[in-house]
């Protein structure tokens, strides 16, 4: 680490947990963020001050006014640029030594390419299809999979890894084995959502990020946490593996 970066990062060096060495695994690590909004505007400001190497960043929409009320990466100006590079721009300007590439939007064809290239992905997309094909491709690619999600004044979080342990492990399709119909989908657009409460989401997914980089504390993995802003209350659920999972049902070795 060169001086500017020990000074930098003086902070994390200082704690027990991540040290010298943590932070170097920081410095080397590659992520993936699929959407740029109110979830990845705190994902990627968090990681990209916390020094991740290379950071992908995945969104096909262009910045618009009704954003800005909780996408804080972004500014008033960045109205009508694509989301991906008022990121890049944002990220450049809180840490120039972060690597930013780009990427279009998840799909079934071109996730797997894209999510081998990372050592963990993170989203928090508004639609289940990518969330479907993100699942897949880090089941096929071994690569864990921190998914958090909001509506109104609640949220929710989980980190998959059933890779790590089939039959023990959930993925994300075990959670939710088929897209919910059309009119019980808590949507953003339509439903509205309290801004703080992507801040609070995205910044706890950055939080499970940066201790499966660094190995650090107890994985999220096998739990999911709900948020209720309103009562002010957090729960976490034990999340049991689908034994009929199409995604991950493998028996054990
Ligand atoms: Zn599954």
């Amino acid at each position: 680490m060169t001086p500017e970066e020990r000074e930098r990062y003086a902070r994390h060096i200082l704690l027990r947990e991540v040290g010298g060495q943590g932070q170097q695994k920081l410095l080397a690590a590659r992520v993936l963020v699929v959407g740029a909004g109110g979830l990845g505007s705190p994902i990627l400001s968090y990681l990209a001050a916390a020094g991740v190497g290379t950071l992908g960043v995945s969104d096909s929409d262009a910045v618009s006014l009704s954003n800005l009320q909780r996408q804080t990466l972004f500014r008033t100006e960045d109205v009508g640029r694509e989301k991906t590079e008022a990121a890049k721009d944002a990220i450049a300007r809180l840490n120039p030594h972060v690597t930013v590439t780009t990427h279009p939007q998840i799909t079934d064809d071109n996730a797997a390419e894209i999510v081998a290239a990372y050592d963990l992905v993170v989203e928090g997309v508004d639609n289940f299809a990518a969330r479907y094909a993100l699942n897949r491709a880090c089941i096929k690619e071994k690569k864990p999979l921190v998914s958090a999600a909001v509506g109104r004044f609640e949220g929710q979080l989980a980190t998959f890894k059933s890779f790590e342990q089939p039959g023990v492990l959930p993925c994300y399709r075990c959670l939710v084995p088929e897209e919910p119909p059309r009119d019980e989908q808590v949507n953003c657009a339509e439903e509205g959502v309290l801004g703080a409460v992507t801040g609070v989401m995205g910044t706890l997914a950055a939080m499970e990020v940066l201790k499966e980089l660094l190995g650090v504390g107890e994985s999220l993995a096998g739990r999911l946490m709900i948020y209720d802003g309103l009562g002010a209350a957090f729960r976490i659920v034990k999340l049991p593996p689908d034994p009929h999972c199409p995604d991950c049902r493998k028996l054990p070795e």
